[in-house]
């Protein structure tokens, strides 16, 4: 069976490959451009929109579709971005346009940081049915950016335990402490279950 990924980001796609011990091949490379309205009010809701519309769309029982749904969330602002994190800036607008409007809110504030978390919702669709998994990382969002590695949020945003942003920490300590990593950690098993 084969894993394919239902995202089109470049930097999760960069991270997922870096995390998964077996191939796996991103959607768009068998199907192309397909647009995904992702209108759930939940990191869950969106990952399964994305995972069932793909699985769909391929129209291949021997796949296995694995869709991720993820965003930044700060509590002192009601939560957002939270599932808007794609769009925080309008719709279409790039990662650098949405880290620098949530810069802007944070700086709004008056305050040099406050707290964040990023939050990973994983969905894996097969013919064998539906899962979803989640993982969390927390840390604090700054009113400026530091560093440029990563990407979307990254460069504001500094895990707890540690004292530069994800801008300036290594990709690979990224990987052991992400939500991304976390949520997939959990996933895996149930990969390898459904790959026998
Ligand atoms: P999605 O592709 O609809 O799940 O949108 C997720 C958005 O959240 C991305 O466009 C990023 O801006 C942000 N995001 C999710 N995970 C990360 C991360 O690990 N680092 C930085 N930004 C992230």
């Amino acid at each position: 069976m084969k894993i394919v990924l239902a995202t089109g980001n470049k930097g999760k796609l960069r991270e997922f490959k870096n995390m998964c011990e077996t191939d796996v091949i991103a959607f768009s490379d068998i199907l192309g451009e397909v647009d995904i309205v992702e209108d759930a009010d939940t990191f869950k809701g969106n990952a399964l929109i994305k995972a069932r519309t793909i699985y769909d769309k391929l129209g291949d029982e021997e796949s296995i579709v694995v869709s991720d749904d993820s965003g930044i969330s700060v509590p002192l602002l009601g939560g957002i971005p939270g599932v808007y994190s794609a769009r925080y800036a309008g719709e279409g607008s790039t990662d650098k346009e949405n880290l620098h409007k949530l810069v802007a809110s944070v700086k709004e504030t008056g305050l040099e940081k406050t707290p964040a978390y990023y939050t990973a919702a994983i969905a894996i669709v097969s013919k064998y049915g539906e899962y979803v998994v989640h993982g969390w990382m927390y840390g604090d969002v700054l009113s400026r950016t530091r560093g440029d590695k990563g990407f979307g949020y990254d460069p504001m945003f500094v895990p707890s335990g540690y004292d530069k942003t994800l801008g300036e920490l290594d990709d690979e300590l990224k990987k052991s402490i992400s939500h991304r990593a976390k949520a997939l950690k959990l996933a895996k098993p149930i990969i390898k279950m459904l790959q026998r």
